[in-house]
């Protein structure tokens, strides 16, 4: 019998590994850096690459807006930093 942690490590460095290799593509990082740091991030990478993306989106509207914006350009909802 495998020990659930067992599992879950598995699990924590195929989803990191796939996704930090994805992301390094899209940004134009080699593979192998992306890969590594996915598996070491794990899940976290999925969270970086939503701080990472291009803009995020208005809880209001649910557009997609700059960053940096303190409030939103279409309905003009002030922006914190968690959405
Ligand atoms: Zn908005």
């Amino acid at each position: 019998m495998i020990p659930a942690l067992v599992l879950i490590g598995i699990a924590w460095l195929g989803v990191g590994a796939v996704l930090g290799e994805r992301f390094a593509k899209e940004k134009g990082i080699k593979p192998a850096v992306g890969f590594g740091l996915g598996a070491l991030l794990g899940p976290f990478a999925i969270v970086m690459k939503q701080m990472k993306g291009e803009g995020k989106i208005c809880p209001r509207c649910i557009k997609r807006i700059p960053v940096e914006a303190r409030s939103c350009p279409n309905c003009a909802r002030e922006q914190t930093m968690f959405g």
